[in-house]
């Protein structure tokens, strides 16, 4: 089968790999619809903290089931699915002695095991979430950052009606979150630096949008809520920056809630610990997607949440590196590249 392989940071090179032999529980799974995720971008330069090289990478996969290994009772060839869980690595302890569903050291599809820029990619069936026939293999592919902001805005921030939030960065993850927060009736202020995603945010209903580094973010949040400072902050940004936190405490009122989505790159940011602690703000973490891809599998099926909308380019196997050239300079107004072998 082809397969983008990244042999060495900013090396990537189209390969013919074999299919591999399926153990207990794992799926052949032919990938539909792929889509590049910052986290892919890391990798790329070398900087994802977990991925082993050579690689090939993708893991924000939409695809259909062409073969079930040994054990596998919840699907069938022909089933739809989006994600792929994580395999067993065959060489614990656990795995030696059969009990693969207990590994010790699972195997990440596109980051510590190949991935799904190519044609076919291993799975575990029990992390393959069936995909409703009314969502297209597009939509189940950017399902995830969708999934990531759903866990932040209804879990971690837990929005009520008549909140007022701010939401930083207009790419996927942050545009999905101002979705949600708005369809859970908040008022949102979305920012960004990028003017391009700064105007898609404006056209999918933010009902205030910001260029952080030309308006001033702390005035307007505090305009719009009269003095008082918004109720909640979601952190959607991450990167190689310590302007965010600051500024998300800057803006949420006495008793209010800073959420961090973003992955960042070095493990500090600066804390204006005095206003935090006299004003009692609370700043967590959101991590992943536990609620899985059905609440917003629901969303996109009762027509209200538009994720087609975050696609900005499809692009053939061959066209990954181009792909993750285009999200590294913002070229081409990308938002979310989908790829499709
Ligand atoms: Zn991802
Ligand atoms: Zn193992």
């Amino acid at each position: 089968m082809k397969a983008m392989m990244l042999w060495e940071p900013g090396r990537m090179e189209l390969v013919d790999l074999p299919l591999r032999a399926l153990g207990p529980g794992e799926v052949l799974l032919k990938v539909e619809a792929c889509s590049i995720c910052g986290s892919d971008l890391e990798g790329y330069h070398g900087q994802h903290p977990k991925m082993t090289l050579p690689r090939v990478m993708g893991h924000e996969v939409a695809s259909t089931v062409v073969q079930v290994g040994p054990e596998v009772e919840c699907l069938s060839v022909g089933d739809r699915v989006a994600g792929m869980g994580s395999l067993a690595c065959g060489q614990c302890p656990p795995c030696q002695a059969g009990k693969r569903d207990r590994c010790a050291s699972p195997l990440s599809p596109g980051f510590t095991a190949h991935g799904a820029y190519a044609e076919y990619v291993v799975g575990r069936a029990q992390g393959c979430t069936p995909i409703p026939d009314d969502v297209s293999f597009t939509e189940a592919a950017v399902a995830q950052p969708a999934g990531i902001a759903n866990h932040a805005v209804s879990t971690r921030a837990a929005v009520c009606p008549g909140e007022v939030l701010l939401i930083q960065g207009c790419g996927p993850i942050g545009l999905s979150a101002m979705m949600l927060a708005k369809l859970r009736g908040a008022t949102v202020i979305s920012t960004d630096i990028v003017d391009y995603r700064c105007d898609l945010a404006r056209g999918m209903g933010a009902d205030l949008v910001l260029n952080a580094h030309r308006d001033n973010v702390r005035e307007a949040a505090l305009d719009l809520t009269s003095g008082r400072g918004v109720d909640k902050a979601i952190e959607c940004v991450g990167g190689d920056q310590d302007e965010t936190i600051p500024e998300a405490v800057a803006c949420v009122r006495g008793g209010g809630l800073v959420v961090v989505v973003g992955s960042f790159a070095a493990d500090r940011a600066t804390l204006p610990v005095i206003d935090f602690k006299f004003s009692e703000k609370t700043v967590t973490g959101s991590q992943s997607m536990p609620e899985g891809y059905g609440p917003i599998f629901d969303l996109i099926r009762s027509g209200k949440l538009d994720l087609a909308q975050l696609v900005s380019h499809r692009l053939p196997l061959e066209e990954v590196d181009h792909g993750l050239k285009m999200m590294d300079t913002k070229a081409e107004n990308v938002i979310k590249v989908v790829i499709e072998p």
